[in-house]
């Protein structure tokens, strides 16, 4: 590490011209403490910052570097867009084949509408699910992240699943009104809420295995009774595999489970690192959009020809042997850990959900948010720091996925093995406050 002196001055720079120096909370190291890297470079599975230091990287743009960075198909093909012009605003041929690329790939789905992001996804899916129902109300899961939506927002921290009191100033009482907020993976509460609240609920939305408080894989048959639930109670199933859509399999989490949503929302891996994403599903739902149906949705810069070449050549990219490569490297950073973190006595679990990975300073398995949140969680910014000295860029949160990709070789591990074993011994010393 030769110093963080340019990241640092860029980051006061950042400060007074952006709230908190960051475009997006977590970037800003609030968390683990310390200064933020400014990234300049990408290639494979490294990232270089301004000071010129070398990071195997672990976050990968928060998932949807899946081959990499800067992988020359993907450079070529949004180079080649680029060159032809950079949006037009009228249908492309792209999006055409986009579309129909992770249709081919996820069989439940029938249409698909192109985004910009995963939160514009989930707010739409929300929208069309409410319209094509005629019902308001929504069942999420706390922990579960689908974007800043402002409905979404709502957490159960007080409990009050009716109320859906929203947690961020500024969602107002009335646009999380309708949200009822449930623990992940308890299936009672679910049946239980349906009970309580019948004939109002429009969806269930879920990760599909959820990746935004650590990885919490659902438990054996949960999608599938939340999928039956949902519909003896009339209501959509939304598939949220924004994250892990084509990244844990070619057909994402519906690859492993097969469990099949009514609507699907997806972003990350299909955008091959551009602002894209979509939601899509059953035709007779997607019909009630506009302009088919009376559901209003939109965008500027939907489809943009650069973003759909680049998240097409990504997906067309990852074939077998990227998704062979994903999930071996998954379960080989999963073992270092488990190695490192024995070897110094931290008490630990490695949680995997397909090829995410986290790890939560807790012998206890984490099925849900509190269970993430009991972890000895104070552990975490010593042994993130011990990481980034190393040469490793980790999530700069306990409560985060490691995203890997198919671009680690052995010399990226060999540098991570390496700044484990500082690692643990640093999350070992930390001192419970
Ligand atoms: N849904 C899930 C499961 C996510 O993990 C995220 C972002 O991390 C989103 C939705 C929101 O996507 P975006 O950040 O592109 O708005």
């Amino acid at each position: 590490m030769t110093g963080v002196e340019q990241s640092k001055s860029w980051f006061e720079r950042a400060a007074s011209a952006t709230p908190g120096g960051v475009n997006s909370p977590v970037r800003a190291f609030a968390a683990v403490g310390g200064t933020p890297r400014f990234m300049v470079r990408g290639e494979g599975p490294h990232l270089w910052d301004a000071d010129g230091n070398r990071y195997v990287d672990l976050v990968s743009s928060w998932g949807p570097m899946i081959l990499g960075h800067a992988h020359p198909d993907v450079v070529g093909a949004a180079r080649d867009a680029a060159s032809s012009g950079l949006s037009f605003g009228t249908p492309t041929t792209g999006e055409v084949e986009l579309a129909e690329e992770i249709i081919r790939r996820v069989r439940p789905l029938e249409q698909v509408r192109l985004v910009n992001s995963g939160t514009e996804a989930t707010m739409s899916a929300i929208r069309l699910a409410r319209g094509f129902t005629g019902r308001a109300k929504i069942i999420k899961f706390a922990g579960c992240y689908h974007g800043h939506v402002d409905a979404l927002l709502a957490q159960a921290g007080s409990g009050v699943a009716t109320l859906g009191l929203p947690t961020s100033p500024g969602v107002t009482g009335a646009q999380a009104a309708d949200t009822i907020v449930l623990p992940y993976n308890d299936i009672e509460a679910v049946r239980k809420s349906f009970a309580e609240n019948p004939d109002s609920v429009a969806a269930v939305i879920t990760e599909a295995a959820a990746g935004n408080m650590g990885a919490v894989a659902p438990r054996e048959g949960f999608n599938a009774a939340l999928r039956e639930l949902a519909h003896e109670h009339g209501a959509l199933l939304i598939m949220d595999e924004v994250m892990t859509g084509f990244r844990v399999s070619a057909a994402g989490w519906y690859g492993l489970d097969g469990v099949a949503g009514d609507l699907y929302t997806f972003g990350k891996v299909m955008s091959g690192g551009l602002p894209a994403a979509a939601f899509g599903g059953r035709a007779d739902v997607m019909a009630k959009l506009a302009p088919s149906g009376p559901v209003y949705q939109a965008g500027t810069l939907s489809g943009n020809p650069v973003a759909v070449a680049a998240g097409l050549a990504t997906l067309r990219a990852a074939d077998e042997n990227v998704y062979r490569a994903l999930d071996a490297n998954a379960r080989r950073l999963g073992d270092l850990f488990g190695r490192a973190l024995t070897a110094e006595g931290v008490p630990h679990t490695v949680a995997y959900a397909g090829n995410l990975v986290s790890v939560f300073f807790t012998e206890q398995p984490v099925h849900d948010y509190a269970g993430a949140a009991a972890a000895e969680t104070w552990r975490f910014a010593p042994f993130f720091h011990a990481l980034l000295d190393g040469g490793v860029y980790a999530p700069p949160s306990a409560f985060e996925a490691w995203f890997v990709n198919a671009a680690m070789d052995d010399a990226a591990f060999e540098v991570i093995e390496t700044a484990l074993k500082q690692a643990a011994r640093a999350a070992a010393a930390a001192e419970r406050p």
